[in-house]
C-alpha cells in the first residue's frame, strides 16, 4: 500500500459494526437506519429491475434523476441547475467527494476542512496527494473561530470542504459562518465543495443554508448529496453533485475511471423520492427530532454530558462525567459492559487530544431500539 494511504487501512465504522455484530450489541455506532425508506421508492426500484433497466445507464446519470436533482434544488433552495450539464450522478456522496477532490487538486494543493471531519475527506485528500489544513471545532458548541479559519487559508488553498449539517457533531453551520467561509474562498479563489447529505435532517427552528445560494458562490461551489440518508437506503449508494458545467465536467472525468456509471435501477427510484411531497420531508425531520430527544434525554439520565445536535442523526456525548477519560477505550468496552456500540469522536480529529472522552451515538433507529439502548446505558452509572 502506498505510504499516503497507510493511515486509512480500516474505517472506524467497519470496526465498530464488526464489534457490535460479534457481541450482539445494539449498534449506535455506524450511522444507518434500521427501517427502509418509503414503499413507493422501493417499488420503483423493483419495477426498474423487472422493467429491464439493468444495463449501463448514461455516464452523467439517468436523465430522470438529473432532472429530479435540478427540480429538488429549485424547489427547496431556489437554485437554477441545468440537468444536462450541471449534474453528475455518483456512487454515493463518497464517490462525489473523491472524484471532486481528485479533479480539482494538484499534488501539494491545500484543502481546508473542519475537524472533527468525516473520515473519507482525509482519505480523498491523501489520494489526490493534496494537503489537509484543518480548522478545529471544539466541544460543546463547535463554533467556528474566524482567526483559526483565516489561518488555515494560504496561497496553495484550492478547495474548502464543508459539511453541513455536519457529521459527527450535528452542527448546522449558520448563515454568518457560511458567509465567512464564502468570503475567504472568494478571496483565495478557492472552490467550495459542500457535502449536504443531511440537508433534510435539521431540527428545531434550524434552516439548512446551501453555500451555493450565497451571493457569488454558485460559480465556485460543488454541492454534494445522496439518497442514503434522505430515503433511508444507505446500501444503494446513489449520490450526486452539481455545480458549474466546468466543475461538473472535471468531476465526471475522474468518475468515469472510478466507477464509470452508478447503479441503474436505483436511479429512477431516487428520482421518485426527490419528488415526494413536503409531508414526507417534514415527517423525516420531525420523526428524527423526536428520536434525538429520546436519545439525548437518555444519555443525560445515564450521566453523560451531551451536546444537542441541530441536524444529522448523530449526537455527541462526553463520557468524562462517568469517569471514562478515553473514548476509544470506552467504545471498545461498551458492547461488553452494557451491550451498546458507539464510535469514539477522537478518530475524527487530526489531534486526538482535542476530544479524548467524546463518543458519538446514532439515533436513526426504531424507538424501541433507542429505549432499549438508553436503558442499557443507564447501567453505566449503576
Ligand atoms: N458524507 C457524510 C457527512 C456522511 O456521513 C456519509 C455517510 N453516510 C457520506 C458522506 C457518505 O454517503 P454515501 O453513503 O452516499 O456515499
Ligand atoms: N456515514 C456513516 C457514519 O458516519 C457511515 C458510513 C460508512 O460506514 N462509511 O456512521
Amino acid at each position: 500500500l502506498v505510504e499516503r494511504m497507510r493511515p486509512f487501512t480500516s474505517t472506524i465504522f467497519a470496526e465498530i459494526t464488526a464489534l457490535a455484530t460479534r457481541t450482539g450489541a445494539i449498534n449506535l455506532g455506524q450511522g444507518f437506519p434500521d427501517t427502509d425508506g418509503p414503499d413507493v421508492i422501493l417499488d420503483t426500484a423493483t419495477a426498474a429491475i423487472r422493467g429491464g433497466l439493468n444495463q449501463y445507464p448514461p455516464g452523467p446519470g439517468m436523465p430522470v434523476l438529473r432532472e429530479a436533482v435540478a427540480q429538488h434544488q429549485k424547489r427547496f433552495y431556489g437554485l437554477d441547475v441545468d440537468p444536462d450539464t450541471e449534474v453528475l450522478v455518483t456512487a454515493g456522496a463518497t464517490e462525489a467527494i473523491v472524484a471532486t477532490i481528485m479533479a480539482l487538486c494538484e499534488p501539494g494543493d491545500e484543502v481546508v476542512t473542519f475537524d472533527p471531519v468525516y473520515d473519507c475527506y482525509a482519505a480523498s485528500i491523501a489520494l489526490a496527494g493534496a494537503v489537509k489544513r484543518t480548522v478545529t471545532l471544539r466541544w460543546p458548541d463547535f463554533a467556528l473561530d474566524e482567526t483559526r479559519l483565516r489561518a488555515a487559508f494560504g496561497w496553495r488553498t484550492r478547495v474548502v470542504l464543508v459539511n453541513t449539517p455536519q457529521n459527527p457533531t450535528g452542527k448546522v453551520f449558520d448563515r454568518a459562518e457560511l458567509e465567512l467561509i464564502a468570503r475567504l474562498a472568494r478571496e483565495h479563489d478557492a472552490v467550495v465543495v459542500t457535502d449536504e447529505v443531511y440537508e433534510h435532517q435539521v431540527f428545531d427552528d434550524g434552516v439548512h443554508v446551501p453555500i451555493a445560494t450565497l451571493p457569488g458562490m454558485a460559480e465556485r461551489t460543488v454541492t454534494i448529496s445522496s439518497a442514503g440518508k434522505t430515503f433511508s437506503v444507505t446500501g444503494w449508494k446513489v449520490g450526486w453533485l452539481h455545480g458549474t458545467a466546468e466543475l461538473v465536467a472535471a468531476a465526471r472525468a475522474v468518475k468515469q475511471f472510478l466507477t464509470f456509471v452508478s447503479a441503474g435501477p436505483f436511479q429512477p427510484a431516487v428520482a421518485t423520492g426527490l419528488g415526494l411531497g413536503d409531508d414526507f420531508y417534514a415527517a423525516l425531520a420531525g420523526g428524527l427530532q423526536a428520536k434525538r430527544d429520546l436519545l439525548v434525554e437518555g444519555l443525560r439520565a445515564a450521566g453523560f454530558a451531551v451536546s444537542v445536535p441541530r441536524g444529522t442523526y448523530f449526537a455527541i456525548a462526553d463520557a468524562a462525567p462517568l469517569g471514562f477519560a478515553d473514548g476509544v477505550e470506552l467504545c471498545q468496552r461498551l458492547p461488553e459492559l452494557v451491550g451498546v456500540a458507539a464510535v469514539p469522536v477522537s478518530v475524527f480529529y487530526s489531534d486526538p487530544t482535542a476530544a479524548p472522552s467524546l463518543v458519538r451515538f446514532a439515533f436513526c433507529k426504531r424507538d424501541e431500539v433507542l429505549h432499549d439502548a438508553v436503558e442499557r446505558l443507564s447501567r453505566l452509572s449503576a
